[in-house]
């Protein structure tokens, strides 16, 4: 990924940016600029509505990783998943502060941003989000 384009995604990431459609009033993350579900009508072009999600959501699904991709070997094992936003969207993200043990289904989270991987010695220290457990404050990156 270039730098330029980490950069445009890191700071969307940052702000949870999405956008909402003012018909139908669905919540997009990350943001469209049509709404697909009104797309038939075109109504949406252009009215699309940037909006912020508040970070707060339930674990919708999970799974367990124990095999690290390149950059997450000092992890494992580790907890992947689908968030469910109380604003509507889907994301996905790491389960942090808690034992892989505790997570489940309908577990309310907060996300956090946290350091996702360093590349190389002294390299780049890339930022995203992550999810702790809403009932605890998340702790500093
Ligand atoms: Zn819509």
């Amino acid at each position: 990924m270039s730098v330029a384009r980490f950069w445009r995604e890191t700071l969307r990431r940052y702000n949870l940016g999405a956008s909402k459609c003012p018909d139908c009033e669905t919540v997009f993350f990350p943001p469209r600029p049509v709404c697909p579900r009104c797309a038939v009508h075109r109504k949406s072009i252009a009215k699309m509505e940037p909006c912020q999600l508040s970070g707060h959501g339930k674990v919708y699904s999970y799974t367990i990783v124990h095999e690290a991709a390149d950059g997450f070997e000092m992890q494992v094992p580790y907890v992947l998943a689908m968030v469910q936003m109380s604003e509507g969207p889907m994301l996905t993200g790491q389960i942090v502060d808690v034992e892989p043990s505790q997570v489940k289904e309908g577990l309310e989270v907060k996300a956090s941003f946290r350091k996702l991987r360093e590349e190389g010695e002294g390299g780049v220290i890339h930022y995203g989000y992550k999810f702790a457990p809403a009932s605890q404050a998340p702790k500093a990156p």
